[in-house]
């Protein structure tokens, strides 16, 4: 079972996407608990504050600290230590590779950011890993938070149909991209699917997808071949 704790000022906003699909799947099957934490119910403040302006001056709003750290604190004492993750698009890339670690922690704390960030203090203090979901700037760490929980949770036992789905997806053991798919109808608008995948020989379709696989993975992510 891994238990995720997402915090964050907008709840609302990841409830409707984690009572569908895949995720959903994986709570009902109790191998992936999420709970979504507000930290604004840590403010103390009469207004709520989550935000001040930066110290040294310039545009946006900083996330204070405080209530940050009392969730946690809050959190850590009900449920024990969580591995602390701060979304940010400084962060490490998060990669296929990233997910499958997170898949084997009882534990993870996924801190969405807003405005212009974190106080740097708060990520000291609590050794928070940074990742980032790519070299692009969002709004907020929400949607990084769903890409992260909904990637570990496809990895989790039971989640997905077939357990070979995750293994010969992209990034998946061989390394590759994945190969091309095709269904019904035979031919589609005058294209018609590879006959090799309609020959019924299964030693043949495996390595006409091995070698499909390797000509994309050359053509798209030629990076992926290179040895580490
Ligand atoms: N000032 C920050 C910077 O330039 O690095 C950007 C802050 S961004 C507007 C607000 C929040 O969105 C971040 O704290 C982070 O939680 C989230 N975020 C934005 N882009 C992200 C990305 N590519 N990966 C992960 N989190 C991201």
């Amino acid at each position: 079972m891994s238990l995720f704790a997402i915090l964050t000022l907008f709840p609302e906003t990841l409830e409707p996407y984690l009572s569908s699909g895949i995720l959903r799947i994986a709570q009902e099957k109790g191998r992936l608990e999420v709970l979504l934490v507000d930290f604004r119910d840590f403010t103390r403040d009469r207004h709520r504050t989550v935000d001040d302006r930066p110290f040294g001056g310039g545009p946006g709003m900083v996330l204070k600290p405080e209530p940050i750290a009392e969730c946690i604190e809050w959190l850590e004492s009900r449920h024990g230590r969580f591995r602390r993750i701060a979304l940010s698009p400084q962060g490490s890339p998060f990669r296929q590779e990233s997910a499958e670690q997170l898949a084997g922690d009882e534990r993870v704390l996924l801190l969405c950011g807003r405005y212009e960030g974190f106080d740097q203090r708060l990520l000291e203090h609590f050794a928070f890993e940074e990742l980032s979901i790519g070299d692009f700037v969002l709004a907020g760490g929400e949607l990084p938070a769903l890409c992260v929980v909904e990637a570990v949770a496809r990895l989790l036992p039971d989640v997905l149909g077939d357990e070979r789905s995750a293994a010969e997806d992209s990034f998946g053991k061989s390394g590759l991209l994945d190969h091309p798919h095709y269904t019904r109808p035979r031919v589609f608008r005058g294209l018609e699917a590879p006959p090799i995948l309609l020959s019924g020989d299964h030693a043949k379709i495996q390595s006409w997808r091995h070698v499909q696989a390797l000509q994309r993975t050359r053509a798209r992510r030629a990076d992926l071949l290179e040895p580490d």
